[in-house]
């Protein structure tokens, strides 16, 4: 059974481009009964998009000006329509957003692509068909899709597509980078799910590779922030440690160090610069748990606050059974422990009101 697409391309020339069917002869090695990809490679002038069945490795050529036909077999979450082959995905330098009246925000996903779409559909963020349905409303998806679970890929093009499908209703989905995105990207492969490890073998390269910068979502991922605001909240998917504050780094320095002068650079290099060594250590923003030591008083949440000029931080990284908030609403803490695929909770920001959303569709407000 094939699926026949048309691509609408909205780069400079509108280039229309097809994939040409030609499967790649099957690997013959171990051959567990799963799929995985698309990826999609820029490689000698041409673009290739590869993606592994129970057959063994997929491959077909993207050309200019007809339109795309592609094998069922790829992540069902992959839907060509919303594929921009000419995007260069430039990093955006706006890291402050205003005026949203309606905010929802998730963190640490870990590959559990089902349970992100059960969770969302509960808040009406997507309709049931798995479409945006938030409006003029802003997610934010605050880091770790990567590692532990199955579901990687499936994410990663959900998001990928739910972001353009809210940015046509005016609202917007902020992906930022958390340390599982930085680790993948850098080829720190100790979380990643076995399925990557056979997806490593068919495409006969490290799992880093598939998101290189000679990839489409390897683009898409170095255009994301570690930081941005939304009103008077602040997004990060660890924390900002008071070390890092007395840099007096900007959210756009932060970003723009992480996506020009951490990933895909070599670990050495990194940590011999103070300021990249310390953005990339456990004080960084991708990293950082203090908020959660016992220690942690409400007067050095208010100094951090001040120092960045907010009211409120949200954070994930550090695990909880649900959200927990620290001193009335300073510091919220989302990673409710989605990774382990059973449950989990989306705070839900309406009007500067803090609400829980459970699974059942539940919203328990926070104070
Ligand atoms: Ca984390």
């Amino acid at each position: 059974m094939r699926i026949f697409f048309i691509l609408a391309f909205a780069g400079l020339g509108g280039i229309l481009v097809p994939l040409s069917l030609k499967a790649q002869g099957s690997n013959h090695t171990a051959n567990p009964s799963y799929n995985d990809g698309p990826y999609i490679f820029y490689e000698n002038g041409q673009v290739l998009a590869r993606w592994t069945t129970k057959e063994g490795l997929q491959e077909k050529a993207i050309h200019a000006g007809q339109p795309l036909e592609i094998d069922a077999g790829t992540s069902a979450s992959f839907d060509p329509s919303y594929l921009d082959v000419n995007d260069s995905f430039q990093a955006s330098s706006k890291t402050a957003f205003n005026g949203v009246e309606h905010i929802a925000a998730v963190s640490d996903i870990h590959g559990q692509y089902d349970l992100l779409l059960d969770l969302l559909k509960a808040h009406r963020i997507i309709d049931e068909s798995g479409n945006w349905a938030f409006g003029e409303g802003h997610l934010v998806v605050l880091g770790d899709i990567f590692d532990r679970g199955d579901e990687v890929t499936d994410l990663l093009w959900f998001v990928h597509n739910l972001e353009k499908q809210a940015e046509k209703a005016n609202g917007q989905v902020h992906y930022l980078l958390g340390n599982h995105e930085i680790m993948a990207l850098q080829g720190d492969l100790r979380y990643i799910h076995k399925k990557y490890r056979y997806t490593m073998a068919r495409m006969g390269m490290p799992y880093n590779e598939l998101f290189g910068e000679n990839t489409y979502l390897g683009r898409w991922l170095r255009s994301k922030p570690v930081a941005i605001s939304i009103n008077k909240t602040a997004f990060v998917h660890a924390g900002f440690s008071e070390a890092l504050l007395d840099q007096k780094l900007s959210f756009a320095d932060m970003n723009q160090a992480f996506q020009e002068k951490i990933i895909g650079q070599l670990e050495d290099s990194i940590v011999a610069d103070p300021i990249l060594g310390l953005l990339y250590s456990e004080y960084g923003p991708v990293w950082y748990r203090g908020y959660f030591d016992e220690g942690f008083a409400k007067w050095q949440a208010q100094a951090i606050l001040s120092k960045i000029r907010k009211k409120h931080i949200i954070v994930g990284h550090t695990s909880f059974s649900e959200i927990v908030s620290l001193f009335r609403n300073r510091i919220i803490g989302i990673d409710s422990s989605i990774k382990l695929g059973k449950k989990g909770e989306i705070l839900l920001i309406d009007k500067n009101k803090f609400y829980r959303g459970t699974l059942d569709g539940e919203r328990i407000r926070l104070k």
